[in-house]
């Protein structure tokens, strides 16, 4: 079988035997993971890391010695704990010092195609949650995890630090459990992301003082911990969330002076996460940029590691054919396409219905006020020139004159038609199943 491996900042790819499953663990097949920062550190050498990295996963259970687990789709706790200790027996097996941590310490990680876990690490996905919304559970566990560690009060005002994937989930995890949310970041277009879902956002260029009781820090950066102290309020609170690595100078007048609470903060429980999940209250589909083939591991690193960038994804049954190649542009650049052409559609209908009181719906496709600058049906036509646009509103002022139903448009073969469709509206990766047979059935057109 395939697997990823990391040495010296180097992503290859190695053939490696299956991996045996010792007792109490579950093989499993990886069916979709993703790049996490922590990833990238380890490429850039932290830790050591030499091997398989990978901790955000979701598969399929091949082999397991509870029957009922067996071709179930899991995600999977990354800590690897002893079960007996002080630790383990409070269910704070996160902290066993015995642990071992999948893909990141002494336990190769997900980015390969088959993987064990201790059965008791695995939780089964809900059927509704989507596999690449669900790769999304262990990073959103970890967001819950805050509001394990502090009961933050409903009404209390909250800042969230930070606009990388980690800082958008601490932002819409707090806002989906009903608290005043306030979300700070550098990017523009990473805020459009919380804003949607009702987050009042701004940007670091000017962060307010001693404004908030709980602020959390997400920003990766050593400048983050100082800007967070500065936004607490006098005996607030303030939660460490993103690892940096080296040493932070920390100025601890302010700490001490204003009686300032820190709170470190790492992974969570699972089950939060996937309740969020199949609610639907937090949206992680905007998040994810691109989709690569694990033989691809070295350009997903790359792709990964670009400014601006946030999910990648690795999904094994993912084939780089032409029709992939083509869906790997961002998702989010073509959604915002997909709104920008419907606004124009509609747009032009008002104009057209002023001057020729055609009652049909804007959509509809029975009116042909003019088949070329309906850019909804080519995408590629990015703005019709204004001969293309008066000459469509005089034919359809004579069609309308004859009969409406009548097209001047020319008419495509079935094949061409459905060929159209499909590159308006191009299939989820989700079709990528694992069975052959019927990826092959799904896959047919494609030949
Ligand atoms: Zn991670
Ligand atoms: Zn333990």
């Amino acid at each position: 079988m395939k697997a990823v491996h990391l040495e010296d900042g180097r992503v290859t790819i190695r053939n490696v035997a299956r991996p045996k499953r010792p007792a109490g663990f579950a093989l499993i097949r990886m069916l979709a993971a993703g790049i996490c920062n922590t990833d990238l550190e380890l490429q850039r050498g932290y830790y050591g890391f030499r091997g398989t990295p990978g901790h955000e996963f979701v598969g399929e259970v091949v082999e397991a010695d509870t029957p009922t687990l067996v071709g179930k789709r899991v995600v999977g706790e990354i800590n690897l704990n002893c079960g007996a200790c002080e630790w383990c027996v409070r269910g704070l097996g996160r902290h066993c010092p015995k642990r071992t941590v999948l893909g990141i310490v002494k336990h190769p990680g997900a980015f390969r195609e088959f993987l064990t876990l201790p059965e008791r690490n695995l939780h089964i996905v809900p059927a509704s949650v989507r596999t690449e919304h669900a790769v999304f559970t262990e990073p959103l566990a970890a967001a819950c995890e805050i509001l394990d560690q502090v009961k933050i009060p409903k009404d209390a005002p909250v800042a969230v630090l930070g606009d990388g994937k980690l800082g958008l989930l601490i932002a819409q995890v707090l806002h989906a459990h009903g608290r005043r949310v306030q979300h700070f970041g550098r990017h523009r277009s990473k805020l459009s992301i919380t804003k949607a879902a009702g987050i009042e956002t701004s940007l670091t260029s000017r962060l307010p003082r001693k404004a908030f009781d709980y602020v959390v820090e997400a920003t990766g950066s050593p400048d983050g911990f100082k800007d967070a102290v500065s936004m607490t309020r006098q005996r607030g609170t303030v939660i460490l969330k993103s690892t940096v690595h080296g040493l932070v100078t920390l100025d601890t007048a302010p700490v001490i002076v204003d009686e300032i609470t820190l709170i470190g903060s790492r992974c969570g429980r699972f089950e939060p996460a996937l309740r969020l999940l199949r609610s639907g209250r937090v949206r992680v589909d905007a998040m994810i940029f691109d989709a690569f083939p694990l033989d691809a591991a070295p350009q997903a690193f790359a792709r990964a590691a670009e400014k601006g960038v946030l999910k990648v994804l690795l999904r094994p049954y993912l084939r780089l054919n032409a029709a992939n190649r083509r869906r790997r542009s961002p998702l989010l650049r073509r959604r915002k396409e997909r709104i920008h052409t419907h606004k124009r559609d509609r747009e032009q209908h008002s104009r057209h219905r002023r001057r020729t009181d055609c009652s049909k719906d804007h959509s509809s496709r029975s009116c042909k006020r003019d088949s070329r600058s309906r850019s909804s049906r080519d995408s590629r036509s990015r703005r019709p020139s204004r001969h293309t646009r008066t000459r469509g509103h005089s034919s359809h002022a004579r069609i309308r004159r004859t009969r409406h139903t009548h097209s001047h448009a020319p008419r495509h073969s079935i094949r061409e038609r459905r060929r159209r469709t499909r590159a308006r509206h191009p299939r989820k990766p989700e079709l990528h199943h694992p069975n052959k047979r019927v990826r092959r059935r799904r896959n047919r057109h494609r030949r």
